[in-house]
């Protein structure tokens, strides 16, 4: 177009503006290459049974590093996988090497241990396509069902199209636990918790962040506890930071924690040393 033509198209555009928009699209043309170019990294994240301070499960957390910018947050470019469909692909390589790990984990002295992955609701809900080649996978490697846990958002059982119905119960047919990530976020119908089979619900760490006896978070996460409990659902807070909140959190009943206390998400490889030791961390999480 003309010089003066696309000033005028683009003249809402403040400069700062472009240049991020600059910034995604080229962003987002590395993340094309990334996946090939052997750029992304799983990390897994301990998640800590409270009541022994052992760790039972993992969560599989993507990273990207980038060629010229360093680790770059999948905060930052999940949302860009997620506008430019990458995220599919993204999603079935975390899947991958989170099975393999998972595998590993099970055959040396770990035979409950569960990795969970994240699925995007762009993932979840793909047009045409269940979860069976997961399935086909996990039979390829040796792997049951029940080692995985899938990871999804209040917001996907508010649409409550078949599909997700459908894709639920393809979970669970196939020993797949579901997790239900940042609860308390989202709208949270509670009505849902009934109508779909849920396994975890992972309380969000807004509600962690300022735990304290008596402060209406306290209040907030034990109503949640209780609820999940009657429920016959087990429970994960998030983002625990500080032994105090641990404490809290152990008196109130919650099942498992997850957060820096115990550990960030590691490269597997530290990850699978920490889990060779796991009374340094038994220490840590009790005191
Ligand atoms: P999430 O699923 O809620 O994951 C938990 C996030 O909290 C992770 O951020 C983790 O590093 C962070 N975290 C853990 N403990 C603490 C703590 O004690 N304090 C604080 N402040 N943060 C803590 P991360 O790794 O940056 O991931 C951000 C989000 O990106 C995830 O939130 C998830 O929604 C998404 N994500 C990550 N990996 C994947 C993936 O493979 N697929 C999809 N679809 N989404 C992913
Ligand atoms: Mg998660
Ligand atoms: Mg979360
Ligand atoms: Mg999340």
């Amino acid at each position: 177009a003309a010089k003066g033509a696309g000033r005028n198209r683009f003249s809402y555009f403040t400069p700062a503006l472009q240049v991020a928009a600059l910034n995604r699209m080229r962003l987002t043309n590395d993340l094309r290459g990334a996946i090939k170019g052997q750029q992304l990294r799983v990390y897994f994240q301990p998640i800590v049974h409270l009541g022994t301070g052992r760790i039972h499960k993992a969560e599989a957390l993507v990273r990207w590093q980038h060629p010229q910018r360093g680790l770059v947050s999948p905060l930052e470019f999940i949302p860009l996988a997620e506008s430019s469909g990458l995220i599919v692909e993204i999603g079935e390589w975390v899947f991958k090497e989170s099975a393999r790990w998972a595998r590993q984990w099970r055959g040396e002295h770990h035979p409950e241990f569960q990795v969970s992955v994240n699925q995007s609701p762009l993932e979840f809900q793909r047009e045409g396509q269940g979860y069976e080649h997961w399935f086909a996978h996990l039979r390829d490697i040796g792997l049951e069902g029940s080692a995985m846990v899938v990871e999804i958002t209040e917001g996907l059982l508010l649409d409550a199209s078949s599909g997700v119905t459908d894709k639920l119960l393809q979970l669970r047919d196939a020993g797949v636990q579901v997790a239900l990530d940042d609860f308390g976020t989202g709208y949270s119908s509670l009505s849902y918790l009934n109508k779909f089979d849920i396994d975890y619900l992972k309380i969000d760490r807004s509600f962690i962040r300022n735990l304290a006896p008596q402060s209406s978070d306290m209040a907030l996460s034990e109503a949640i506890i209780v609820m999940a409990h009657k429920l016959g659902l087990r429970v994960v807070a998030e983002g625990v930071e500080t032994a105090e909140q641990c404490a809290l959190l152990l008196r109130a009943g919650c099942d498992y924690g997850q957060g820096y206390l115990f550990s960030p998400p590691l490269p597997a490889e530290d990850f699978d040393a920490m889990l060779r030791s796991p009374l340094v961390l038994l220490d840590g999480a009790r005191r």
